[in-house]
């Protein structure tokens, strides 16, 4: 018997970065009354309330659902639940950076990129590497800059191949991810979606069995990946329209 519908967020519940559809938080507000659902993304807890909490309430969700409602933010990394009372979010627990590591992440990712020649300075106030507290981020033209810029910044990915290499020759312990247009993200190894989905079962205290877990990319390589090697029973989905089909599909059948 589940308990728990688990799901990626990207191409899963949405279009990537993008709030769910009317359709799709209807959906998820009528599962509620059935089960715990459990969001798990690399996404930062602010894109949650967006993508996920604000459609959801436009839906119709009561607070009564919404304490059903359990966001594993940066792959579970940091765990929010819903408070009636306050009605507001709550942070359960954390497992930011310490200051030392979020030093030697942006050393690196520095150098790297100076001794290279692709550093560029900044004038508008902008950070080019940014603390998002259980990642690093280098955005080689800062948070602000136009799409079309950062586009034509690094179209191959060989300029920020080359700043990761470096990187982790200096940083060796960490490690770096090309993303985006212009990013590196820099973690602490292991942080995948097994590490948020250990702490579901801890925190939800339920045993694998009475989960599903819903998302797109569960092939060997795959962002979902580490949560089919753990054994959840799984469903791969498309897009976020099979992922309707399927809910629909349990919400006829119990
Ligand atoms: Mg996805």
């Amino acid at each position: 018997m589940k308990k728990v519908l688990s799901f990626d967020v990207d191409q899963t519940l949405n279009v990537a970065k993008t709030p769910i559809t009317p359709e799709m938080a209807e959906l998820m507000v009528r599962c509620l009354d059935k089960f715990e659902l459990a969001p798990i993304s690399g996404q930062k807890y602010e894109q949650f309330l967006a993508q996920i909490y604000e459609p959801m309430k436009a839906a119709g969700m009561t607070d009564a659902q919404a304490k059903k409602l359990h966001f594993f933010v940066t792959q579970g990394r940091r765990y929010y639940v819903y408070d009636d009372k306050k009605k507001d979010w709550k942070l359960v627990y954390k497992y930011d950076l310490t200051d030392v590591q979020v030093k030697e992440m942006t050393q690196a990712l520095e150098q790297a990129a100076k001794e290279l020649g692709y550093w560029v300075d900044l004038t508008n106030g902008d950070e080019v590497i940014e603390n998002r507290l259980s990642q690093v981020t280098y955005s080689a033209l800062g948070q602000k800059a136009g799409s079309k810029e950062k586009y034509a910044w690094d179209p191959d990915h060989k300029k920020r191949e080359a700043i990761a290499k470096r990187s982790k020759e200096l940083m060796p312990q960490y490690e770096y991810e090309v993303a985006g247009t212009t990013s590196i993200n820099v973690t602490l190894p292991g942080t995948n979606k097994k590490f948020g989905m250990e702490k579901l079962l801890k925190y939800l205290k339920v045993t694998m069995d009475e989960v599903l877990y819903i998302g797109d990319m569960t092939q060997p390589g795959g962002n979902d990946y580490p949560v089919v090697e753990m054994g959840f029973e799984t469903i791969t989905v498309r897009d976020w329209q099979e992922t309707a089909n399927v809910l629909r599909g349990i919400l006829a059948v119990i």
